[in-house]
């Protein structure tokens, strides 16, 4: 730390990303990629754009915005688009946190809820989860603070009912809540058509994974007219020019894809049954995942030695050196010949450890 960096930042411990070594070519499986390239579309539409690269984007995102609304059947002014998801839910905690709104979500979820709190100096609570994982919705309904649910969560990949997500939507008029549907199209029921109905509910999404665009970052948030109002007031301070031209393009390519979007979903979730039902046989017990990943731990032996010897086979797996989940690591579905490689590595290598 430089003399010169600001004391407000002295406990901020950066979120740390997934690893992307460049030493070899592993089989990654660590960050929830898509497999498979984005849509052809996308792919076409971005590289037109590419020609128009001397004029700043258009800040309201209109021609996507208008996409999104088509598809998603919502209003324009219910919609905003940022750079990734992982803006959306910043601007949230920006525009909708502070001391007299602290927030809370799980103890175990996505990593970068406790940092973006820290950053923004807001208050928050972390609620363990039930033994088996799933989330207590007891601790948030009627909770009176500003509610951050990952549904699926992460890394576990277990979602919630719709109706448990409405219960603390209803039970809290006075806080927003925000569900985080980062992994929603790989089996889980979206909140997205609630937002007519509450005024407090701030779904967000993202491209990076079902859509297979993690690299263009696109995220998008729908909501009332009056909450996405505010996260746009936050934008404009921060950076209006958020979505590029090409990943703007790519974006409206991809939404005009419905079938490759359905398509992939669908060999990602065949897939993901295979997987389970190969992790089983090895001895792992696998947490049934509505996600784009599984979380696995052996009966025997542990995340981490998992982790190194998949690694030094050329498999990288996500391992999380964090007390309760040390037996475990979040493997991304990749494609059928990628876990095909994973579950024959992991046989020979619990042959060579057992
Ligand atoms: N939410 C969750 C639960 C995630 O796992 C991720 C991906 N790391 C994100 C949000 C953010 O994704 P992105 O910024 O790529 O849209």
């Amino acid at each position: 730390m430089s003399q010169f960096f600001s004391s407000k930042y002295n406990r901020l411990t950066p979120y740390t990303p997934g690893e992307q070594p460049k030493d070899q070519q592993y089989v990654k499986l660590n960050t929830n990629e898509s497999p498979y390239p984005p849509s052809p579309k996308a792919i076409a539409a971005a590289e037109k754009a590419a020609a128009s690269l001397q004029l700043y984007s258009d800040p309201e995102c209109r021609d996507l915005v208008q996409k999104a609304a088509d598809v998603f059947g919502v209003a324009s002014d219910e919609i905003l688009f940022t750079n990734g998801s992982d803006e959306i839910l910043n601007f949230a905690f920006m525009a909708f946190c502070d001391k007299e709104h602290p927030a809370i979500f799980p103890d175990i979820t996505y990593g970068f809820y406790p940092v973006f709190a820290a950053l923004n100096n807001v208050p928050f609570a972390e609620m363990p989860l039930n033994d088996d994982f799933t989330i207590r919705v007891s601790d948030y309904v009627n909770c009176g603070k500003t509610v951050f649910i990952a549904n699926p969560n992460a890394p576990t990949g277990i979602a919630l009912p719709l109706a448990d997500i409405r219960a603390i939507v209803e039970s809290n008029p006075n806080n927003v809540v925000i569900v985080d549907e980062a992994y929603v199209d790989f089996g889980a029921e979206s909140a997205v058509s609630l937002i007519h109905q509450y005024p407090n509910l701030l779904v967000t999404q993202t491209f990076s994974k079902s859509r297979s665009m993690a690299g263009a970052r696109l995220g998008v948030g729908f909501a009332c007219s009056d909450l996405i109002r505010d996260l746009n007031t936050v934008k404009y301070s921060t950076n209006p020019y958020n979505v590029n031209r090409m990943t703007m393009a790519a974006g409206i390519g991809a939404l005009e894809d419905a079938e490759y979007f359905t398509n992939n979903c669908q060999q990602i979730m065949k897939t993901r049954e295979w997987t389970t039902e190969k992790l089983i046989n090895l001895g792992f017990s696998v947490i049934p995942s509505s996600a784009n990943f599984v979380f696995a731990k052996h009966k025997k032996v542990g995340g981490k030695e998992i982790y190194t010897k998949l690694k030094e086979r050329g498999i990288l797996v996500r391992y999380f050196d964090k007390e309760k989940l040390r037996d475990y690591n979040r493997i991304t579905i990749g494609d059928p010949k990628q876990m095909e490689t994973l579950i024959s590595t992991l046989s020979n290598l619990l042959e060579e450890v057992i």
